[in-house]
């Protein structure tokens, strides 16, 4: 065995994120555009007596430090399948924002598995790696796979989507998490007390598909769409202000990442980006504002730190 392997995962956001119906297993089915970006948390795995969990970084805080940690149950999963010991040291350098809409417990699952998979040299093959993933959540797969992609599904099944050039954004993180299911919840109450005209559903979001693939920023900004916005939006009112405020800083286009709070703004180019990150910290509206730019690979093994 090794003395360890440490994995580099990045955030995402969905550029289109279509919901239908609810499923009889309490998932809705998806049609989603993902957007893998340069924000990333680093996971090490080593050898240990015992499960431990160390969290660092600027957003430890609210990570759980225990069993329930998406990363402690990814290297459960893994040495289930292989018949390691799943006793290890797992450290977490945490800088993606915590139940945001970017996807970082999924990110920290998937950089456990490519670390652990390292770590015990477990020659499993990618397709064994995704099915793994997929069983620990929606979003673990496309953590895995990186770059752009369709997901279809619960948004676990996915199709690389050809795409040119960087696309540069500005992050708002807002100081309070929206939980997942709850905004889920909030979207089926909208859905059912009235009319929500903008529903994508699970159609697939082919002139979406066709600006990412021409690189054209001016042509993307318009098409970025999530049905979960208005249920985001319905929890957290202040986000109106924080979409209008990065609007207002010159972004060409500001939407909530998936399921909320975080606001991602698409903008020209990087020294656009960061003239709207520059006027947003300014504003108050958001606790944190960050620059990054994508589609970036996904999770990856780096030298141990
Ligand atoms: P998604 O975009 O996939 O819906 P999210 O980004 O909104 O997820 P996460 O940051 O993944 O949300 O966190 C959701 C909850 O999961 C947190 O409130 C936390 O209690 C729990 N959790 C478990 N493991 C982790 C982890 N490694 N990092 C962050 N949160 C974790």
């Amino acid at each position: 065995m090794i003395g360890g392997a440490t994995a580099r995962v990045p955030a995402k956001i969905n550029l289109h994120l279509g919901v239908g119906p609810l499923r009889d297993d309490g998932f809705h089915e998806l049609s989603t555009l993902f957007c893998a970006l340069s924000l990333y948390d680093d996971v090490t795995v080593r050898p240990s007596d015992a499960l431990t969990l160390t969290i660092t970084g600027e957003n430890r805080r609210a990570v759980p430090a225990d069993a329930t940690n998406l990363a402690a149950r990814a290297v459960a999963a893994l040495a289930a399948r292989t018949g390691d010991d799943p006793n290890v040291a797992i450290t977490i350098d945490k800088h993606i924002p915590v139940a945001g809409g970017m996807a970082g417990g999924s990110a920290d699952a998937a950089g456990a598995l490519l670390a652990a998979a390292r770590l015990w040299r477990a020659d499993l093959p990618r397709t064994e790696l995704l099915d793994i993933a997929a069983d620990l959540g929606s979003d673990v797969p496309f953590s895995l796979t990186g770059g752009a992609a369709l997901g279809t599904g619960r948004g676990e099944k996915l199709l690389p989507v050809l795409h040119r050039g960087e696309f540069h954004w500005v992050l708002a993180v807002s100081g309070t998490g929206l939980s997942t299911p709850a905004v889920y919840r909030e979207l089926d109450r909208l859905r059912e007390a009235g009319d929500l005209p903008d529903d994508a559903g699970t159609a697939r979001p082919d002139a979406l598909m066709v600006a990412i693939a021409s690189g054209d920023v001016r042509t993307v900004a318009p098409l970025l769409h999530n049905d979960l916005q208005p249920a985001a939006l319905s929890l957290q009112p202040m986000l109106r202000r924080t979409l209008r405020a990065g609007r207002e800083a010159g972004a060409l286009a500001g939407i909530v990442s998936g399921s909320g709070p975080t606001c991602a703004f698409l903008c020209a180019d990087s020294d656009a980006a960061v003239s709207v990150a520059a006027e947003l910290s300014g504003s108050g509206v958001a606790k944190a504002v960050r620059t990054a730019s994508g589609p970036v690979a996904g999770a990856r093994l780096i030298p141990q730190p």
